[in-house]
């Protein structure tokens, strides 16, 4: 391509590498300094706040052709990038519902950056660590050591691994081989009907497809209701389906239900059918010392799928698949390419990680997660579990406290459904005077939070997966939610 030709008069040979490492060690330790200012502040800054157009138009900058200085890029990251994000690592971020990061986990994903390896497989620390990391996951769920697993990239791809598991051991012929066309029986999947949506894109991606996962009512608590789900079972396999797989959700996204999972196991067993949990919110309440006994039998399961990017806080990104039959995780992926063969001794002698997912190179995500154990230990997370669900509840009464205010779902653990009332409104104008409200919070940079529909009734969702709230910011959040309230009541009767 002419426009990348080699430049005249360049002799050596070009790397990476800085020119000169003291000025590169110096910047390094502003940047370091800057991101402890960052962390250290961050309650004093607004959540979140809408990006003014120069700072949007920043990032219409073609591709850069010639140097810059490092200094100076550091310098527009600082003013575009850092001034603006997302805002999940601030006290009163509660919108749908991810972790709040570390400052430790960030030191262990620059760590990981600069030792650089290639987690796909091999003989070297990276690898053991991963396989460390995987194996504190399956101690922390209750899974039994001889269980497989690998760190994926999030909850979704995490299910996605499970239900591959489940698909390629009741498909009843070799679907690796044969593909979903061959199979004497169409699967049948069953999940409540406030089931993740990434379970439907990985039936899709299966090769199953939607219809294929059956959404099951809830009861009044949003749990899978039992016996509709055993009518499905006979509905279908009358019907000529095999029905193969039960997934259960331990802490649904929008309430946080738990699904009875000792049930579902014991069902499972019975219908000869794969139990996979969900467990990208709630999995990790079996450390919590105040509420674990909320997912009893979650050990029980075939698969899980947990979340460490959720509850363990661990930047992004870091999901993790167990699977309980290791032969039968290794055989939905392992391929054994010339070219990735094992070596008696040397680097390739090591443990092919590829083998148990669907990525070839794969990222050293275990050390962000590694590190920030080490430094808290696992029972401090597990009090940070019960703090959230205890905050939830405390938020709970606060609401109830409030005549203008009304709780419009049970909360079980961290998530807190709730909306402001309005006397004699529709359905409709409780919705757009809620997400008004929802909007202020955000734009005003006070609070971030989501909204839902739960059993038909529109909400604003409050999920407390945060180790930096307290309950000072709870009331405060009820206080402007009153006042932001108010403030549109007032201005439409005026109108
Ligand atoms: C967050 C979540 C997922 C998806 O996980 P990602 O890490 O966002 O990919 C799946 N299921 C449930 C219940 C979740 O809360």
């Amino acid at each position: 391509m002419d426009n990348f030709r080699k430049p005249e008069n360049v002799t050596a040979d070009e790397t990476l590498d800085p020119p000169d490492w003291a000025d590169i060690e110096a910047l390094s330790h502003r940047i370091v300094e800057d991101a402890v200012g960052y962390l250290k502040d961050v309650r004093d800054r607004p959540v979140w706040r809408e990006m003014p157009a120069e700072a949007r138009a920043f990032f219409g900058a073609p591709l850069p052709r010639s140097p810059a200085p490092i200094a100076d890029v550091y310098g527009e990251v600082s003013r575009n990038v850092m001034a603006y994000p997302m805002g999940n690592i601030h006290p009163r971020f509660w919108a749908w519902y991810m972790g709040s990061s570390n400052f430790t986990g960030a030191l262990g994903d620059f760590l990981a950056a600069i030792q650089g390896s290639n987690l796909g497989g091999g003989n070297h620390a990276a690898g053991l660590m991963d396989g460390q990391v995987v194996n504190w996951c399956k101690e922390m769920v209750g899974f039994p050591a001889s269980a497989s697993g690998t760190l994926v990239s999030g909850g979704s791809m995490a299910n996605i691994i499970g239900l591959t598991v489940a698909r390629n051991a009741k498909a009843g012929v070799d679907v690796r081989e044969r593909g979903v066309g061959a199979m004497p029986k169409p699967l049948r999947f069953y999940a409540s009907d406030q089931v993740h949506s990434c379970h439907r894109k990985a039936m899709e991606a299966l090769g199953l497809g939607n219809r294929a996962l059956r959404r099951v009512p809830t009861d009044a608590a949003l749990r899978i209701d039992i016996g509709a789900l055993k009518a499905a079972i006979v509905e279908d396999r009358e019907a000529g389906f095999k029905p193969a797989c039960i997934i259960g959700t331990a802490g649904t996204v929008n309430t946080g239900a738990i699904d009875d999972l000792q049930t579902l196991g014991a069902l499972a067993v019975v219908e000869d059918m794969w139990f996979h949990v969900d467990g990208c919110i709630g999995a990790l309440i079996a450390i919590a010392p105040m509420n674990a006994s909320l997912v009893a039998g979650i050990e029980q399961a075939h698969s899980i799928a947990l979340d460490p990017h959720k509850w363990l806080h661990a930047p992004f990104e870091a999901g993790c698949a167990l699977v309980r039959d290791a032969s039968a995780h290794r055989n939905a992926f392992a391929v054994t390419p010339e070219y990735l063969e094992s070596t008696p001794r040397g680097l390739a002698s090591g443990q092919w990680l590829h083998d148990y997912g669907l990525q070839t190179s794969r990222g050293f995500r275990a050390l962000k997660i590694w590190m920030a154990l080490k430094e808290h230990g696992v029972e401090k997370f597990g009090r940070l579990i019960d703090q959230n669900i205890a905050q939830a509840t405390y938020l709970t009464r606060l609401i109830e406290a409030e005549p203008a205010l009304e709780v419009t779902a049970p909360t079980t653990i961290n998530i807190v459904c709730f909306r402001h009332r309005l006397d004699g409104a529709s359905e409709e104008s409780l919705k757009e005077f809620n997400t008004e409200i929802m909007l202020r919070l955000q734009e005003e940079g006070i609070a971030a939070l989501s909204d839902t529909t739960v059993q038909g009734r529109h909400c604003l969702r409050v999920a407390i997966t945060n180790h930096r709230t307290r309950r000072d910011d709870l009331h405060l959040l009820v206080r402007e939610t009153l006042r932001i309230g108010n403030e549109i009541a007032v201005s439409a009767r005026q109108d």
